[in-house]
């Protein structure tokens, strides 16, 4: 079996989606799926310990170059994640795709779509601030 694109994900999301098809429900679990991941990986900072997090104030220069930038900039994580947390994220990032695909899939939206914009606006402006 070939990997499924975007678009046939969107498909099958259509078709298993019967309870939640209102609006108000696919935003209500598109929320509460974003917050389990983020839960997902604080559980591994915090219940599991396989990453630390280790954060603070960045400082840099408006000056320096770019390659220098992405080396002086932290991610202010350590570790990687294990299997068994590494299961679990992936889990939970499936279930917010799941939502999100329901949510395109209701407002008439390309996944494949959104990722082309996407895609095409990162090779446009290059790096840019997370801001
Ligand atoms: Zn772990």
């Amino acid at each position: 079996m070939s990997a499924p694109t975007l678009q046939s994900f969107q498909d099958q999301v259509s078709e298993l989606l019967l309870r939640h098809r209102s609006l108000l429900d696919v935003l209500s679990k598109y929320g509460q799926t974003n917050a389990s991941v983020n839960r997902s990986v604080v559980k591994a900072v915090t219940e599991c310990g396989c990453i630390e997090l280790n954060a603070k104030k960045q400082f840099y220069a408006e000056d320096v170059d770019m390659e220098q930038a992405k080396q002086d900039l932290k991610s202010h994580l350590s570790g990687e994640l294990c299997e068994h947390c590494k299961e679990i994220v992936t889990a939970e990032l499936g279930k917010n795709l799941f939502y999100m695909s329901a949510l395109c899939n209701l407002l008439e939206i390309s996944m494949d779509d959104v990722v082309a914009n996407e895609s095409s606006k990162c090779s446009t402006l290059g790096y840019f601030n997370l801001s």
